[in-house]
């Protein structure tokens, strides 16, 4: 039995915690808000997640939802006419593989918690700072620090290298929403882009009031997506979506104009810089940490795979950790366990990040082509799933050129 502390109880924290708890070791979790806290709470995130990151959660038994959440079946890819007429220039639909789901994290992470503490794990809700990260260090064999957007991971340095932009690239916006009309003839994320204006994406998932629909929306900075800053009570955030959606996309407000909030706490806006870090953490003494999910990893949502990566590191980590019996936890053991998920996860990123700046021509012409050719469509959905498929055709033209020009003849 090997001891271990993680730093944040959230989505990539959590299973970790709990694949080790599994695995016969002695775990402790230092969360900083109860599950009360985050049940009561604001949310967080749309956390729409694939099939490959929800097994990960189903093989270690927390998949509690599969059943009551509403699935989304498909991925819809929509760009409006930009004459202005409120028509589709594109309108693609490809069912996925698999469903996907969204299972709001006032939801879950309270509920895994639970789970947590069932199997022995202990917690402790505390704001950790580096001293009492230190402490945890000095005790035990690994601290792994999965704070997400929280302060405390300023102590991972960024990596230029690996991050594309040093500042927030989208405003962004949810809206937890009852009463929107059903997608026909199947579910799926609704993926609009507004050239120029940014995306907005929408789908139905579980909520602590039951089914809802989650709205997205990225504005593009300085845009007029980018309007949040004088919206200041839940009914003004729930009206300048419609305004939104009414002014831009004709087709979803139709289906949306009826709708309320799921509760006062279904909103949120902000925005932050993409940025990838250095997955080793020194202490004031000295100590090394390790760090995971969107402590080292932080995408713009643009994609939703931030809780998808945040499973698939988890699987890696864990993975990393039980193959390594009772050696030590150095940093040349850290370095190697980030390193196996970034042969991953810099195709997530990269895609991310393409997406967030004005597509080139030949981006446009796969998204159009893709209306036509059902095989393209299906590809191009499932690639949410692992958007490593999505390379190198959809990175480079001249791949891009050569893989149109052979579904066409196909
Ligand atoms: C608007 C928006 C939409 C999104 N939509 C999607 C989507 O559709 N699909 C998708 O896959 N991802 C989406 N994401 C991203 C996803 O929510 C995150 O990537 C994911 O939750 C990251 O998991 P994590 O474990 O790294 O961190 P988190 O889940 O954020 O967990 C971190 C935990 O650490 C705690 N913490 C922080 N600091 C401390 C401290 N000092 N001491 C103790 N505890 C601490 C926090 O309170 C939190 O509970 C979205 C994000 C945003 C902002």
């Amino acid at each position: 039995m090997r001891k271990f502390t993680i730093i944040g109880g959230g989505q990539s924290g959590l299973m970790v915690a709990i694949g080790l708890l599994k695995a016969g070791h002695q775990v402790r979790v230092v969360q900083n808000r109860t599950a009360d806290e985050i049940e009561n709470g604001r949310v967080l995130s749309s956390q729409c997640m694939f099939s490959n990151a929800v097994q990960n959660e189903r093989d270690l038994g927390l998949d509690f939802w599969s059943e009551s959440c509403p699935p989304v079946q498909g991925i819809n890819f929509i760009v409006p006419n930009p004459d202005g007429s409120g028509t589709k220039l594109i309108d693609w639909a490809s069912r996925l593989e698999q469903n996907a789901y969204a299972v709001d994290q006032r939801v879950k992470m309270p509920r895994w918690l639970a789970e947590f503490q069932r199997l022995g794990g202990q917690l402790v809700i505390k704001d950790a700072g580096l001293a009492d990260i230190d402490d945890y260090a000095r005790q035990d064999d690994l601290v792994i620090v999965a704070s997400g957007k929280g302060e405390v991971g300023q102590m991972f340095t960024r990596d230029a290298q690996k991050s594309a932009y040093d500042k927030p690239m989208r405003a962004l916006a949810l809206t937890y929403v009852n009463g929107m009309t059903p997608r026909q003839p199947h579910s799926a994320v609704e993926f609009n882009l507004i050239p120029g204006v940014g995306e907005y994406f929408v789908f139905p998932a579980l909520t602590t009031t039951g089914p809802c629909e989650i709205m997205v929306f990225e504005g593009i900075p300085g845009g007029p997506m980018d309007c949040w800053a004088d919206v200041k009570t839940p009914e003004a955030h729930l009206a300048k979506s419609l305004d939104i959606l009414k002014t831009f996309l004709p087709w979803e407000y139709e289906r949306s104009k009826n709708c309320t909030l799921t509760d006062d706490n279904g909103i949120l806006a902000g925005r932050f810089a993409p940025t990838i870090r250095h997955p080793i953490g020194t202490l004031p003494s000295g100590r090394k940490v390790l760090g995971l999910g969107d402590a080292v990893c932080l995408n713009d949502p643009i994609t939703g795979q931030g809780s998808n990566n945040a499973s698939k590191a988890a699987a890696i980590y864990l993975r990393s950790i039980l193959a390594h019996g009772d050696r030590p936890f150095d940093e040349a053991f850290m370095q190697a366990t980030f390193d196996q998920f970034w042969d991953y996860a810099q195709w997530v990123v990269q895609w991310t990040n393409m997406l967030l700046m004005p597509p080139p021509p030949f981006i446009l012409d796969i998204m159009g082509n893709a209306q036509g050719l059902p095989k393209l469509a299906h590809r191009m959905a499932n690639g949410f799933d692992d958007p490593r498929d999505f390379f190198p055709w959809f990175a480079d033209p001249t791949a891009a050129a050569n893989y149109l020009s052979e579904l066409k003849a196909a």
